[in-house]
């Protein structure tokens, strides 16, 4: 449908009223109810100044406050920026900065890093543009459990921060919301052109760059998935929202999708395996999506087999690659399917899955979405390549970004004629099936040839002592690249490098078996598990320097 999101969740609301929209620890949150309090919350922000095309930003765990805030900042007519809650100061600061936000909503226990950004005073610091904070806590009612708070070390380490409520623009979430009017002013949108959100990129592999996403692309996205994924019902799904809501693949697989349908979203503030299994068991959701490490620490906890996980019919994997072990060793527990896909923040985030229901092939990700074109082409010539060829991955539709917010140079690159540049290299097999090869920015160039990564990784992974690994490229004097491998390995294992190359040498050709190996105890992880090679690369210049 071309609507705005927040018609979305007024048309849903209007259909399902005491639907339940949202469950978090134990409360329940009716569609009527959510559509209420985001109605108050996009008020108050009208009354506090926000115009049309403000920036807001959300930076929360999954919680009620954060689905209130988003689709209140919507009604509101405002552009939605998410922010992760586990950034430091200096990503923070860039956020905030480069978004230009006027407002942000916010947890308590990270209130201290924010008034840090802040600085001593806000009018002059390095964001004077944010004029308003918005802060939510436990005493607002909503049960966050204690131990569920995040981030936990902090809250450990010491009493509750001093919050300035009433001074430089620091309000309390319910007395904002307990004084705001109860219906906005209505806000004229242009679904197809109006950014509904600036959603920063994961960052995996430079700087985050606002990614413009409008009302109609991130509609288009859930609208594409429903079709794609699922046989929906409507009004009668659940959503575990294990993966953050402030990142893309979150926000538009569950919580849009869910609105959407009518469906319900069972909220879990982080990921705790503990807690994941506790929320099948007793909320019974029907749809699981996640990132491949999540299935992974799922399967691997001991007492996953004492839990009943058989209301889980589909889920989603996402974000890096599905190992196919996992795959089949999560269905055989579940009962329900599980499947690849594939997306990047420019696109809203979905562009390719496999079938849920009928022909999958593991180990691709599937076919592109209804109303997506995707090709392979030579990097060098922009040439479309025949099947089986590998270039870099191009995409066309609905969900494709507008751009990036004040970055034409960036957005000129990644936009041309329409075509999304993903900066993947992938093949497409002769049913129409694509693979992901690896990123091109990680294809390391050894001696004049080139090395995936990944390929290098999987041959590590098969190793039975490796837990993790993660391959990178080095600067050499002779190659100009070499290959150095980061292992992680199994507890009460050893494994030394001459065996891990030995192991190599059997599978790979000479010029792609690593030369220098690092043990390490984990690898550098983003927030939805996804192995930083960046980090290890900057490691690595560190050590250099
Ligand atoms: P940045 O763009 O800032 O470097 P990022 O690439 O991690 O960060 P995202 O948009 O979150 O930001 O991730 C998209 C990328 O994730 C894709 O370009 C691709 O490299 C990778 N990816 C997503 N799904 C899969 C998959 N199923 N298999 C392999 N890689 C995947």
């Amino acid at each position: 449908p071309n609507i705005a999101l927040g018609d979305m969740l007024i048309q849903t609301a209007a259909k399902h009223p005491a639907k339940e929209a949202l469950f978090f620890f134990g409360k329940r949150i009716s569609y009527k109810e959510l559509l209420a309090a985001a109605q108050r919350m996009a008020a108050g922000l009208q009354a506090a100044g926000a115009a049309k095309g403000d920036r807001v930003a959300i930076m929360l765990p999954n919680c009620p406050q954060a689905v209130v805030s988003y689709f209140g900042a919507l009604l509101a007519g405002a552009v939605v920026v998410m922010t992760n809650p586990l950034y430091v100061e200096r990503e923070l600061e860039h956020q905030l900065r480069d978004s230009g936000a006027a407002v942000i909503v916010t947890l308590d226990v990270l209130y201290p890093r924010l008034a840090r950004v802040r600085g001593e005073s806000p009018e002059a610091g390095p964001v004077p543009g944010l004029r308003r904070v918005i802060v939510t806590s436990i005493q607002d009612g909503l049960p966050f459990p204690k131990n569920l708070l995040y981030p936990i070390k902090q809250r450990r380490a010491g009493p509750q921060p001093l919050i300035p409520y009433g001074k430089d623009g620091v309000t309390r979430y319910a007395s904002f919301m307990a004084k705001a009017s109860k219906l906005p002013a209505h806000v004229e949108t242009a679904p197809e052109t109006d950014v509904a959100q600036l959603q920063y990129t994961g960052g995996t592999t430079g700087t985050a760059k606002g990614v413009m996403l409008t009302h109609r692309s991130l509609i288009a996205n859930a609208v594409q998935c429903e079709a794609w994924f699922y046989r929906m019902r409507e009004g009668k799904e659940r959503f575990l929202a294990a993966l953050p809501l402030f990142h893309v693949f979150g926000l538009t697989v569950i919580m849009n999708l869910s609105v959407l349908k009518a469906s319900s979203i069972v909220l879990l503030p982080r990921f705790e395996i503990e807690n994941v299994l506790k929320a099948i068991r007793d909320e019974k959701p029907t749809v699981f999506p996640g990132a491949p490490t999540m299935y992974v620490a799922l399967l691997n906890h001991p007492d996953a087999k004492k839990y009943d996980l058989s209301s889980v019919k589909a889920c989603i994997s996402g974000s890096a690659p599905l190992p196919l072990e996992v795959q089949t060793r999560f269905e055989a527990v579940t009962g329900g399917r599980l499947i690849e896909g594939y997306g990047l923040t420019e696109a809203a985030p979905v562009t390719h899955a496999n079938p849920l229901w009928t022909k999958r092939k593991i180990g691709t990700i599937g076919l592109p979405l209804p109303g997506t074109l995707a090709k392979v082409v030579d990097p060098a010539t922009g040439e479309e390549l025949p099947a089986g060829g590998v270039g870099e991955l191009l995409v066309k539709g609905p969900q494709v970004m507008k751009g990036y917010w004040n970055r034409p140079e960036a957005t000129a690159e990644a936009l041309r004629d329409g075509w999304l540049h993903t900066g993947d290299l992938a093949s497409v097999d002769a049913d129409g099936f694509f693979t992901i090869v690896d990123r091109i920015k990680d294809i390391i160039i050894a001696g004049g040839f080139n090395i995936y990564p990944r390929e290098v990784e999987e041959v590590l992974y098969e190793h039975p002592a490796v837990r993790e690994a993660a391959v990178i490229g080095v600067k050499d004097e002779y190659r100009g690249e070499t290959v150095k491998a980061f292992v992680v390995l199994r507890k009460d294992v050893t494994v030394s490098a001459m065996q891990l190359d030995r192991w190599c040498r059997e599978r790979l050709a000479v010029f792609k078996v690593p030369h220098l190996y690092e043990f390490r105890d984990e690898l550098p992880m983003s927030m939805i598990g996804k192995v930083l090679r960046r980090k290890l690369q900057e490691d690595e210049e560190l050590a250099a320097a």
